[in-house]
């Protein structure tokens, strides 16, 4: 099959690539490089059957493919905050243009939505039929409401249009390839740690996240895209479920680091509690995900120490 990756140059991009590369699919990897690095797909540029395109979305292209993985937009609040008019452009404008280019080869669609959906939640741990607390004109609504309308859009393509689409809501995701200065906690207390500068904790760190391996993740990607009769959406996540003052005191703990705790303000909106319900990718899909926390985060030490000493 031939299949499309839209941010395949990023850090769940580079390794949805990787994977569809070794089963043998022709990919075609599509950035803009805002957030991706070339560098995350260095070892498949010689590998028959993987082509790069410096593209942004927000312009419409045409491609031939059977599948699209839509990724491409910054995940990460610093960099989705950056430039918040591109943000909502990247899923409004862009995902109008992937769904056209899904409608006119008839490719199936899979979006990347995001556990930001249900914005700060008051249902814990959350289920895909629950609609969301979401603040839609604030410092995060750029993202929580351009991945709402994204969803949107994505359905009424499907009911209008009968484009073949799948919806994957993804919770925090960690592991090798977060770029040093992503800014989100488990890169920014990793890189905090092997530095042995101070480990910033945002507010009392009482807030929680649910920190899923990358592997796991893709895992779960390709399971939806490959699923018959369901579209989503769906959870894909890991349940186990860490304050952020907790992850701070592990990293420390794995790294040895000599590093202080800080704390700094909270950021507006910040979302209390999160974990993912994945009853439904459990029963639709079969997938669950397999790494725990202490085994993925020393797999990202290994990579983040290596970039470290690479400079
Ligand atoms: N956070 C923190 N220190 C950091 C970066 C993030 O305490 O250096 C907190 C942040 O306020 C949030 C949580 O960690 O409560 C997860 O933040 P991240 O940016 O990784 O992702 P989010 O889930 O908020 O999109």
């Amino acid at each position: 099959m031939r299949v499309l990756v839209t941010g395949g140059a990023g850090f769940i991009g580079s390794h949805l690539c990787e994977l569809l590369v070794k089963a043998n699919h022709e990919v075609i990897c599509m950035d803009n490089y805002f957030t991706g690095s070339k560098k995350n797909v260095y070892p498949l540029l010689h590998r028959p059957g993987f082509e790069i395109i410096r593209h942004d979305i927000i312009n419409p292209i045409d491609v031939e493919a059977d599948q699209i993985y839509n990724l491409a937009c910054p995940a990460s609040p610093v960099f989705y905050q950056f430039n918040p008019v591109r943000t909502i452009q990247a899923n409004v404008l862009g995902v109008t243009n992937m769904l056209e280019l899904a409608k006119r080869t008839k490719a199936r669609i899979l979006q990347a939505s995001t556990s930001e959906i249900y914005g700060d939640p008051h249902v814990h741990p959350q289920r895909e039929d629950y609609w969301g607390n979401v603040n839609p004109i604030g410092v995060r609504s750029c993202y929580d409401e351009g991945k709402r309308v994204a969803e949107a859009l994505m359905m009424d393509y499907h009911r209008q249009f009968a484009v073949d689409i799948r919806i994957v809501r993804i919770f925090n995701t960690y592991g090798p390839r977060m770029a040093l200065n992503d800014g989100r906690v488990v890169s920014n207390f990793i890189v905090q740690a092997l530095r042995g500068e101070d480990i910033t904790i945002y507010g009392k760190g009482e807030q929680t996240r649910s920190f899923c391996y990358v592997s796991d993740l893709v895992g779960g990607l390709v399971a939806m895209m490959n699923a018959d009769n369901f579209i989503g959406p769906v959870n894909i996540g890991n349940p186990g479920e860490f304050t952020i003052l907790g992850l701070a005191e592990r990293v420390i703990r794995l790294t040895g680091s000599p590093s202080r705790i800080i704390f700094k303000e909270l950021p507006l909106d910040d979302p209390v509690r999160r974990r993912p319900d994945i009853s439904l990718a459990k029963a639709k899909l079969g997938w669950a995900p397999t790494i725990e926390i202490d085994a993925g985060l020393e797999r990202t030490l290994d990579y983040f120490r290596e970039t470290i000493k690479g400079g």
